[in-house]
């Protein structure tokens, strides 16, 4: 059973309720460019299903943090980035804006923001 909220962005991304720049979407994940990207490439990989942050989608079900990790490879390695980074926020003192959990992929360049 699939874990929605109404108000959600990424929900809506996953639905095609609203556009975004998909390079990877598996039964269980969807990769997506970031609207404001930090780096060259800078993708968002998300799972399906709602959950606010990492851990509670690592509690509600383990595997689907493997699989956000195994999308997130596969579209950097098509785009020709062996090399990678992760970030994952969670809660608004750390960055957080949108609450459904997300893994950024970013890629490109040498620095690393803080505005992530
Ligand atoms: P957070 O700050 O929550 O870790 O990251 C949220 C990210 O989502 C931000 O980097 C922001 O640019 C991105 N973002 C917010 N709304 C949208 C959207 O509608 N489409 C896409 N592609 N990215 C979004
Ligand atoms: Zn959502």
């Amino acid at each position: 059973m699939s874990t929605v909220a109404p108000d959600c962005v990424f929900c809506k991304i996953v639905a095609g309720d609203i556009p975004a720049e998909v390079l990877g979407r598996s039964a269980e994940a969807i990769a997506f460019r970031d609207l404001n990207p930090q780096a060259p490439f800078h993708v968002l990989v998300a799972p399906l299903d709602h959950h606010e942050n990492a851990a509670a989608s690592a509690a509600a079900d383990p595997a689907s943090l493997g699989h956000v990790v195994a999308l997130a490879d596969e579209v950097a390695q098509e785009a020709g980035n062996a090399d990678y980074r992760m970030i994952v926020n969670t809660g608004a003192g750390a960055g957080q804006t949108v609450f459904h959990t997300h893994v950024h992929v970013l890629a490109g360049s040498t620095g690393m923001t803080e505005a992530l």
